[in-house]
This record gives C-alpha cells, sequence and structure tokens, in this order.
C-alpha cells in the first residue's frame, strides 16, 4: 500500500483525525481539493466552543461535544492558541419561557454540564448591563476560539507526526481492492491525474461527504445531507463594546439552529448571526443578502435593545452540513466503520455540522478508536 491510512478533507476534521492518528500509524496522507487548510465550514462558523446542553443525551454530539470541549480547552492552553471562556446566556424576554429554559438546564445536567444556573433579571443584568431580560440560563463554560490558530497548530502536529499533506488534489474514485484497502482516483490543480493505494480511508469531506461515501459505493438515507446556510451582520456604530458574552435568545422548537445569537471573536469584534435558509439541490451559496439585516434586528431586538437600523453591516456565511432535511427533529452525527457495508477499513463522516469544531479533538479520537480497536 502507497499510504496506511488516507483522509479526505483538511478541515478542522480532517486535521484533528490526522493529528491522531498520526501518532499511531507510519504513514498518513490528507488530501484536501483547496490550496491550503480550512477553505470551507471550518472557517465559516461562530468559532464557539460549546459546553454541550442541548444535544439528546447518549447522542455522538453531546458525549463528543462534551469531551471535546474540555480536551480543546486543555489543548488550546497547551499551544497557546487563542480563546476566551467568555461564558454564554440564554436569555428569556418572557415569564413563560423561563420554563423552556428550566428544561434546557434539565437537558444539561443529563449531558453532564453542571456549572449552568439560572439567573433572575438583576443577576443578568449584573453580567450584561445592556441586555433585555426576565430570566437567563447562564454556561460559564462556553467559550471561544481562533478557530484558523486551531487548524495551524492540528497540521502543524500531524506534518511533525509524519503526516504528508496533498492540497490542490481532489478525490475523483474510490474503488475497493481484493482482499483489503482502497484505490484513490486525484485530479490536481494542473489537471493531472493519478492515483494510490491506501489501507484505511476517511471521509471527512464536510459538504461533499455524502458524495465521497457514494463514491466508495456506500449510499442511503441515513448519508443523505442538506445544505443549511447561515448568515452573519457585524455590529457597528459601537454597539459591540455593549455585550461581552455570548447571548443567545430560547431556542425555538424543532430548530435547525440554536437562533441568532452574538458572537464576540477574539479582536474584540461582535456579529450577530448565524439565521437558517435551507439551500436546495445542494447549492454552494455564501453569499450575505443586506435586506436580511431587518429580519435580524426584529428576532433579536426583543434582548438587545440597544440596536437600531444601520447598526448592521452584512458579514461571512456558512453552510452546515445536516441529516435533518426540512421538517425533521435534530439528527446526529454519523461516524461509522463500514465493515458491515463491505467496506473495511472506511470509516465516513457525515452531518458534521455545530458542535463539530468543538467535538473535533474528541472526534479525532474516537476515529482513531474504530482503526484501532482498544
Ligand atoms: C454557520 C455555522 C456556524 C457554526 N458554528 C459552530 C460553532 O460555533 N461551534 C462549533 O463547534 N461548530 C460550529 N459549526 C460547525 C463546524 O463549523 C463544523 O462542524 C466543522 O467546521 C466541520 O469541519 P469539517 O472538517 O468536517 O468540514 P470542512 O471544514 O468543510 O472540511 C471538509 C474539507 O473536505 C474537502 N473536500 C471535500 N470534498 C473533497 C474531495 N472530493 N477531494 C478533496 N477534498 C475534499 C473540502 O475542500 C474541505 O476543506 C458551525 C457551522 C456553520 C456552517
Amino acid at each position: 500500500m502507497d499510504a496506511e491510512v488516507t483522509i479526505i478533507g483538511a478541515g478542522v476534521i480532517g486535521l484533528a483525525i490526522a493529528a491522531e492518528v498520526s501518532r499511531h500509524f507510519p504513514s498518513v496522507f490528507v488530501v484536501e481539493k483547496h490550496e491550503k487548510y480550512g477553505m470551507e465550514t471550518s472557517s465559516r462558523n461562530s468559532e464557539v466552543i460549546h459546553s454541550g446542553i442541548y444535544y439528546r443525551p447518549g447522542s455522538l454530539k453531546a458525549l463528543l461535544c462534551r469531551e471535546g470541549r474540555d480536551r480543546l480547552y486543555d489543548y488550546c492552553h497547551e499551544k497557546e492558541i487563542p480563546h476566551r471562556r467568555c461564558g454564554k446566556l440564554i436569555v428569556a424576554t418572557r415569564e413563560k419561557e423561563k420554563q423552556i429554559l428550566e428544561g434546557i438546564l434539565a437537558t444539561a445536567r443529563a449531558n453532564e454540564v453542571v456549572d449552568g444556573r439560572l439567573l433572575d433579571p438583576g443577576e443578568a443584568t449584573a453580567l450584561e448591563p445592556n441586555i433585555r431580560v426576565a430570566w437567563a440560563a447562564f454556561f460559564p463554560s462556553t467559550g471561544i476560539v481562533d478557530v484558523h490558530a486551531l487548524m495551524q497548530s492540528l497540521e502543524n502536529d500531524a506534518i511533525l507526526q509524519g503526516t504528508e499533506f496533498a492540497y490542490n488534489c481532489e478525490v475523483k474514485s474510490i474503488s475497493r481492492l481484493q482482499g483489503e484497502g482502497y484505490r484513490i482516483g486525484i485530479l490536481d490543480a494542473d489537471g493531472q491525474s493519478f492515483d494510490f493505494t491506501t489501507r484505511y480511508l476517511i471521509n471527512a469531506a464536510g459538504l461533499f461527504a455524502e458524495q465521497i461515501a457514494a463514491m466508495a459505493g456506500i449510499m442511503g438515507d441515513d448519508y443523505r445531507t442538506f445544505f443549511w446556510k447561515g448568515e452573519y451582520f457585524a455590529l457597528l456604530n459601537g454597539k459591540h463594546k455593549l455585550i461581552n458574552r455570548l447571548i443567545y435568545p430560547v431556542p425555538e422548537l424543532n430548530t435547525t439552529g440554536l437562533g441568532i445569537h452574538t458572537t464576540p471573536d477574539l479582536m474584540g469584534r461582535q456579529k450577530l448571526g448565524p439565521n437558517t435558509i435551507y439551500l436546495e439541490d445542494h447549492r454552494i451559496d455564501y453569499g450575505v443578502e443586506a435586506s436580511h439585516a431587518q429580519a435580524f434586528l426584529e428576532k433579536t431586538r426583543a434582548f438587545l435593545p440597544f440596536l437600531e437600523p444601520g447598526d448592521l453591516a452584512p458579514d461571512q456565511a456558512g453552510i452546515r452540513p445536516k441529516r435533518q432535511k426540512p421538517g425533521d427533529p435534530p439528527k446526529d452525527f454519523l461516524i461509522r466503520e463500514e465493515s458491515e457495508r463491505g467496506a473495511q477499513g472506511l470509516v465516513n463522516l457525515v452531518g458534521i455540522e455545530s458542535p463539530g469544531l468543538t467535538a473535533a479533538l474528541s472526534i479525532g479520537e474516537y476515529v482513531r478508536k474504530l482503526l484501532i480497536k482498544e
């Protein structure tokens, strides 16, 4: 075999897997179609280190988020990656929403997130004087991270452990070899085609994971991915100075996002977002529609009363690869070694939406354990 392990995709997930498995395998390849790591979803998100409160107890999202959060804080500390444990408030603006907050706190406890507590208006405005609030749930362990610095560090770790990165190389075909392993067909940026063989194959292709699984002959409803865009607007006119933490609304039922919230970055700026727009036909569309500023104001004014028209400027957009189609309840990550489907040594990662960034280091370990049974 040319490689022991090949990872398709150099987003934060592929990088975290590379950094983990290269400690255990002698030859690891990462194949990425862009010229650099992290040019898709991994650089188009809120950069929040989630504490792990909303997910169904026992789900991969709940488990990997909680473990991944602690590992990520430790890793950031060890590698001096910029991050801040700024804390998060979920804000109810009506008395009757107190019950929803209590439900969120109960789910959080079931997920072993034990630092959350209910705040009355006095306690909440002591933390954030400029918000309007009836009740709030406060989670001090939520934070933010510089995702570019994180990805740089993971790439560096992987390279130091012998991983080879092939950028500008798009995977075009996958065929199973007799016995074990795979032949991977590549098209590079100069239009040259070549192929190589690998014993293990990890599909960390983000938005395109369903396509890659299909190339390897694995299809079905479980693998279907739906694209949900999220737009962000930057806060202008000094309004970013009026809040310090992550401030979220009470989430809606069967939500496809967590609601438009404030996200501070490590430079002290603040964004509002993301909204959720279903993209039909797997369209890649990173545009931010300026006219959506009005809807952002309407959604957030109840808890951010100081916002006015003219305070928001279009910023970035990202696309969530969800296994949830319109009308569905939230779905879990799919991370599966495919021996049962006749594809031994293939690991598919599908639907790695939020909290994928938070969970990345734990996902790396989870995948390694699928390859090496302990
Ligand atoms: C709007 C939004 C907000 C979010 N906010 C948060 C948050 O605050 N906290 C959090 O924890 N998570 C958040 N997430 C989720 C997080 O961003 C993702 O879970 C994570 O970035 C997924 O990383 P990835 O490596 O799987 O995907 P990607 O970053 O998309 O990487 C996949 C890579 O595969 C490559 N690839 C695809 N096909 C091929 C091919 N055929 N050949 C070669 N390479 C290929 C792509 O070029 C890409 O680089 C958010 C996501 C979105 C969209």
